[in-house]
């Protein structure tokens, strides 16, 4: 029986379990993955005991990733280079620490835009927390040339353009409409839109014909950005498909078996959202 969890404070709004709950049943597996609430004050014990309690590893969720990626035995370069754990590895008695926010990000892209969307202009990122870190290091490591990082607290805006030197910068809100006219792909990772927030409120049209919106949110999963994107005739890219890749690598480590983001899989969270 191998076991892995996902881990955070709250943790009952996790859809992980689901997402794991299929695939095990799909590969029919002999595994488990359960939700695990423990407190930040608590958070450090719970990593030390880990490599001796049975589980093969588990997702990090908030508030837990930036002490998951300071605590790791080691780290992959991608988590090193966004500063955040979401995935642990228990291996040989040591904590492994990956990122897979910025694959997952960027598999769901290649999916609904095809393999050539990093060469379709400038990216312009609204937000500049932890997925936003994730999503800047992700774009940069697929080559997009240039990223223009915009957020409601100015300096966080120029830490997340720092993580990828030469190629992100900082933008002014205000100058959002100008930048969006050089764009070909614009994405929210603020959490405007989400389920009980304001909508984001920005007007697309000064994006160019061929652009793309991404919208992290995925609750709702037809967020009021992307119904507006939509509306203009515009690639619209929804959140559960980045909730949905970035678990294949977790899985594949802990249960040895890499599986694929389906429609049947899909359709489940799809159903689970639903109002
Ligand atoms: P976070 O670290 O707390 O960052 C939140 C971001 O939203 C910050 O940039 C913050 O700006 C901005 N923000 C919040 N309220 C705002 C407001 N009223 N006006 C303008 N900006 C505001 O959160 P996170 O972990 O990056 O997650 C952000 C969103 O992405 C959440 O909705 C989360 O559910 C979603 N998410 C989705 C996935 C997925 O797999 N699809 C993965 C991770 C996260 P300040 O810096 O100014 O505070």
């Amino acid at each position: 029986m191998i076991m892995a969890f996902v881990v955070g404070h709250p943790i009952a709004h996790s859809r992980s379990p689901l997402i794991h709950g299929h695939w095990l049943a799909e590969h029919r597996i002999a595994g488990s993955y359960e939700r695990l609430d423990v407190a930040p004050a608590d958070f450090a014990d719970f990593l030390h005991a880990l490599p001796a309690s049975g589980f093969a590893g588990g997702n990090v969720t908030i508030p837990h990733k930036e002490a998951a990626f300071a605590l790791a035995d080691e780290l992959t370069p991608r988590a090193r280079a966004i500063g955040a754990v979401n995935t642990l590895v228990v291996k040989e008695g040591r904590l492994l620490g990956d990122n897979t926010d910025a694959p997952g990000f960027c598999a769901h892209l290649d999916h609904d835009l095809g393999a050539g969307w990093p060469g379709r202009g400038a990216a312009v990122i609204l937000g500049a927390g932890g997925a936003a870190r994730a999503i800047v290091v992700g774009l940069a490591e697929r080559g997009v040339r240039r990223i223009l990082v915009a957020n409601r607290t100015p300096a966080r805006a120029e830490a997340v353009a720092a993580l990828a030197p030469g190629v992100a910068e900082a933008l002014a809100w205000d100058d959002l409409p100008a930048a969006m006219a050089g764009a070909g792909l614009l994405v929210n990772t603020t959490s405007l839109g989400m389920k009980g927030q304001p909508p984001l409120d920005l007007d697309l049209a000064p994006l160019p014909a061929g652009a793309a919106v991404a919208d992290i949110v995925y609750a709702p999963l037809e967020t009021p950005l992307l119904a507006a994107a939509r509306a203009r005739g515009l690639a619209a890219v929804d959140g559960l498909g980045m909730l949905l890749h970035q678990a294949v690598p977790g899985f594949a480590a802990w249960f040895g078996v890499r599986p694929a983001v389906t429609p049947a899989l899909r359709d489940r969270i799809v159903a689970d959202l639903a109002p």
